[in-house]
């Protein structure tokens, strides 16, 4: 078991740091509507951040456009700052991905992205912070 009281004031500083959309993607697992957030479309070269923590994620070499309406990326920068949960909800069988140094909710990963992986990261503009070059 973790301890929760880490958990309990990182949740109570995100509460006040993160707009409520935020703070719904990242802690509740909500998805923002597609075509609706801040990086779906950006094509500004940088590195995307964890919006909860700050840990690096995926680099913009890595975004493509994949129609759906949400930020997609091929690879990961370091596939260990990311774990994956199996996620039975809406019922569908998908493979959530969460930010591992600190629980924050990503979106998910499925396996019809384009070479070299095949991997497509479907990841919520608000669990994202671009820091640019
Ligand atoms: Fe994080």
């Amino acid at each position: 078991m973790e301890p929760k009281t880490n958990s309990c004031s990182i949740e109570q500083n995100l509460k006040e740091r993160l707009t409520p959309e935020q703070y719904q993607v990242c802690m509740c697992s909500a998805t923002e509507a597609p075509f609706s957030g801040e990086y779906w479309d950006c094509k500004e070269p940088g590195t995307y951040t964890c919006v909860c923590c700050g840990e690096e994620l995926f680099a913009s070499e890595s975004k493509y456009d994949s129609g759906t309406g949400w930020p997609s990326f091929f690879d990961a920068i370091n596939e260990d700052a990311i774990s994956r949960k199996e996620d039975l909800t809406h019922n569908m069988v998908r493979v959530e991905i969460l930010c591992k140094k600190c629980g924050s909710h990503l979106g998910h990963v499925f396996e019809d992205g384009p070479k070299p992986t095949g991997l497509r990261y479907c990841v919520n503009s608000a669990s994202l912070k671009l820091v640019q070059e």
